[in-house]
């Protein structure tokens, strides 16, 4: 059956449309500046990359376009083709599990929590509203980002702050990413052949997360209330002390708004290097002996590292770690550097081995004391995945 997998912004809208269960990936693409006078959108198909240069006033515009690109294009027949639209939902608060299966009840319910996700739940809302109004037959799933991390326990999840902030305000840690380290969990706990594992799961792109996961609940995972906190990232601080909101404020005059945007988009790698927040831009600069990229890079293993040590702690020792995403995928540097930052936990890298990028591969030595795989992820197969399942379901 083929699935679309999307994913909705604000002013954008990316799309794979999945055969299964084969996993083929039959064509993609995305659909930019929704709403502006310079909107395109290109589309993959065949090994073939096609522009079009078209006004999109709107999300239904968009997702209409989309649907006679594939019918024109002969990529799908018709539009019962489609047996299901699985979406990309940042929050689902305490309440979301499991994905769901969208009603215009449902998206009343998910939209409660926008307040926590404000740049994030409105655009995928209006995304899915797109996809309801063009295609009003097809059944339309949504998959959150938080569910896989509604196992936590409530020594976990909450901060240690007045239990009202919790009670009044739903102030705790929900967790992000949470649809890719689920698919991590699912293809490490398959390739091992347990359902018992305890995995340390590290998504290191330009958002990163490290999440514990025991015998596939998660057990604790590092962003926290929103995805700012945790390990250092592309442009986000990572853990900080919250003091220096109000500090810098009185320094700067700065409100805690835009203070928090700059943790957010000016931080991290980006901040401390001055250079950029992409890891293959600071890696050269630190190549060519850039103190402030070498210092930026220390940092940003240093972090992940103690992240690791952390869970190894909570886990009781784990089974395996993961390295996946951009930086995870692909740089054998970053991986190098991580790794060696653990070697008090028995971790020890075959260099031969971690010489390679984007697949699936045991880049430790056979003496080491917990194996590492790096495991390529793909949330959009884990949605469309999702969708199946329901769909079939509900048939
Ligand atoms: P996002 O969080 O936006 O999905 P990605 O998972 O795509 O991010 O990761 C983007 C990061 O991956 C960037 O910092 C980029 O530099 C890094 N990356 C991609 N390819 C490589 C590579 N070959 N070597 C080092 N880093 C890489």
């Amino acid at each position: 059956m083929k699935i679309l997998s999307v994913n909705a912004g604000s002013s954008s809208l990316k799309f794979t449309l999945i055969e299964l269960p084969a996993k083929d990936v039959i064509a993609s693409g995305l659909f930019e500046k929704i709403g502006l006078n310079d909107s395109c959108y290109t589309i993959k198909y065949n090994g073939e990359k096609i522009t079009t240069n078209e006004i999109l006033p709107d999300h239904s515009v968009a997702v209409r376009k989309l649907i006679d690109a594939l019918i024109n294009m002969h990529i799908i027949s018709s539009l019962e083709e489609i047996e299901g639209v699985g979406h990309r939902m940042v929050h689902g608060g305490q309440e979301f599990s499991k994905s769901v299966i969208l009603t215009e009840d449902v998206l009343e319910r998910i939209s409660k929590y926008n307040d926590l996700a404000p740049l994030h739940n409105p655009a995928n809302i209006m995304g899915v509203r797109a996809f309801m109004k063009v295609l009003p037959n097809t059944l339309q799933v949504g998959v959150f980002d938080t569910a896989f991390h509604t196992t936590m326990a409530e020594k976990e999840f909450l901060y240690p702050v007045p239990y009202e902030w919790y009670e009044k305000y739903n102030v705790r840690k929900y967790g992000f990413h949470g649809t890719s380290h689920r698919y991590i969990n699912k293809t490490i706990s398959e390739l091992l052949n347990r359902n018992d594992l305890k995995v340390i799961s590290c998504h290191i792109g330009n958002g990163g997360s490290i999440t514990a996961i025991d015998s596939g609940k998660v057990v604790d995972t590092s962003m926290g209330f929103t995805p700012l906190a945790g390990i250092m990232m592309g442009t986000r601080s990572g853990d900080i002390d919250a003091s220096i909101l109000e500090y810098m404020n009185n320094k700067t005059g700065k409100s805690v708004s835009e203070l928090t945007n700059e943790l957010n988009k000016k931080s991290g790698l980006l901040g401390v290097s001055g250079i950029s927040s992409d890891s293959r831009d600071v890696e050269q600069a630190a190549l060519n002996g850039n103190p402030r990229a070498i210092l930026a890079q220390e940092m940003y293993a240093q972090k992940i590292a103690n992240y690791i040590a952390m869970y190894n702690n909570l886990l009781n020792g784990a089974d395996v770690i993961t390295l996946t995403a951009g930086v995870g995928e692909n740089s054998k540097t970053m991986r190098k550097m991580i790794l060696d930052r653990i070697s008090s936990l028995g971790v020890k890298i075959d260099e031969e081995k971690n010489d390679f990028r984007g697949e699936l591969r045991l880049i430790t030595t056979d003496d080491s004391k917990i194996p590492v795989y790096v495991v390529p992820t793909d949330e959009e197969l884990m949605i469309a995945l999702d969708t199946m399942e329901l769909a079939l379901k509900n048939e």
